[in-house]
């Protein structure tokens, strides 16, 4: 996509070899300005990239994409541009969550198949732009996907595996295809094809042989297979079986060997330490966090009030090992120059949709990143996993404009990225009001039997 962008010197009078010497600095103009030009000033920028903020910047916005971001000095603002001074806050990319069931319920078991919106808006609302479903049922996530796309739906982009592909006895039947035998994958694999889907997730039920052969029938379709194996997470094997990463990192320490073979591989892993957190209930045992507005603002009462019930019977501290293994592969993997990109698995009691990438970030920093890393993980390397890092994922001229802008400094304390003011998908400042559920006119829905405690089996 062609950048609208063109150089033009102000000053006509002088030279141009003139302004260089004085040190005058170009300014970056977009050549057609339409009016739903939007202008951010006096804001800090983040681009994502990881680098060190830009103190005092313009980001300029032209339909649905960036025209220019940078320093106030580098940046013209177009006439007849909406100008929002942002007296200092912070602009981001939008923030990606790449594992996330888009099911609704509230306790990552029940399904609330006509709840779609709540939780789009929670997601929306929280600044998380784009999500990667990682298994859901095949015709609900399909037509979410395109009904979405074609903006019919208001919610973040969606990228989508479809159904899980698992083995005779699936562990989700409701969300899975199954492979009984490998005379099953060549059709299996067209008809996922046919589909669009975006990678094609296995599961823990599948034999070595099935993930090989699978992974080796997408490649024809140019599709990309990921896996999640349960105890075989990180597996040295199952890296060698032509897979493209790995839903999840494994909760137990990965030795030099398997990072090795991931790089080699070249593997990419997906986070999700907001779940393996979720089912240490650790995050409850301040259950104060309800009452931040990411999530108060969107949950119905109803689950935040069973989540307070909940967090009081599970007050028994469970072990931390699984939790703390997964966070000890963070920083090694990461120096090891594999992509890792930020997902939570979200919902499960205490991940939430939206809120849930947040404290994701704040997970990653736990485990040694520096909250620019940490944000990089959740925004331009989401994108990479995707190939569509050209397109989204940091602040960058010719880049969709998904943006979020918070009060404070998150680069210096991520928790931060939480004081969520301001939302734009590509191009469009929301309403983050209307995003809020109601419980005057939106109960929620409840599920029959109430929620559920993960990992008590
Ligand atoms: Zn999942």
């Amino acid at each position: 996509m062609k950048k609208s962008l063109k150089l033009t010197v102000r000053m006509l009078s002088i030279p141009i070899s003139l302004l260089f010497v004085l040190g005058v600095v170009a300014m970056f103009v977009p050549s057609s300005v339409s009016a739903q030009s939007i202008a951010f000033t006096n804001v800090r920028i983040v681009d994502g990239n990881g680098g060190e903020p830009v103190e005092r910047g313009t980001i300029v916005i032209d339909g649905r994409k960036i025209v220019a971001v940078g320093p106030a000095s580098n940046v013209a603002i177009p006439q007849g541009a909406r100008s929002f001074d942002e007296h200092g806050r912070t602009a981001l990319p939008g923030l990606a969550d790449m594992h996330v069931h888009l099911t609704g319920g509230w306790d990552g078991v029940s399904a609330d198949m006509l709840g779609y919106q709540r939780y789009m808006n929670a997601l929306l609302y929280a600044g998380v732009t784009t999500v990667l479903d990682t298994g859901n049922v095949e015709s609900y996530i399909l037509q979410l996907r395109t009904e979405t796309a074609a903006g019919r739906l208001l919610g973040p982009r969606i990228y989508c595996v479809g159904p899980l592909v698992d083995g005779p006895d699936a562990f989700w039947p409701e969300l899975s295809r199954v492979v009984a035998s490998q005379d099953q994958v060549p059709g299996l694999v067209r008809d996922l094809a046919a589909e669009k889907v975006d990678l094609i997730k296995l599961y823990a039920g599948l034999s070595d042989l099935d993930v090989q052969a699978i992974s080796a029938e997408a490649k024809k379709h140019n599709l990309r297979t990921i896996i999640d194996a349960h105890g075989r997470n990180g597996s040295i094997e199952l890296m060698r079986e032509g897979i493209a990463g790995w839903a999840h990192l494994p909760t137990r320490k990965l030795s030099d060997e398997a990072i090795a073979t991931a790089k080699q591989n070249h593997l990419f892993f997906i986070t999700t330490l907001s779940v393996f957190e979720a089912f240490t209930w650790r995050r409850f045992q301040d259950p104060s966090f309800l009452d931040q507005p990411l999530i108060s603002d969107t949950t119905p009462p109803f689950a935040l009030a069973e989540l307070r019930k909940l967090a009081h019977e599970q007050a028994d501290k469970r072990p931390l090992a699984s939790l703390l293994d997964a966070e000890s592969n963070v920083k090694r993997l990461l120096q090891a120059g594999i992509l890792i990109a930020a997902g939570t698995d979200a919902p499960y009691p205490g991940d939430f949709q939206g809120e849930g990438i947040h404290h994701e970030l704040e997970l990653l920093v736990e485990s040694g990143l520096t909250p620019l890393e940490a944000i990089m993980v959740a925004t331009k390397n989401a994108a990479m996993i995707m190939k569509a890092d050209t397109e989204w994922g940091t602040l960058e001229p010719g880049k969709l404009a998904d943006i979020l802008i918070v009060d404070g400094k998150p680069d210096q304390n991520i928790r931060e990225t939480k004081n969520v003011v301001e939302v734009v998908r590509e191009g469009k400042l929301l309403d983050r009001n209307k995003l809020k559920l109601n419980p005057d006119t939106d109960p929620g829905y409840h599920p029959v039997g109430g929620m559920e405690a993960p990992g008590t089996e």
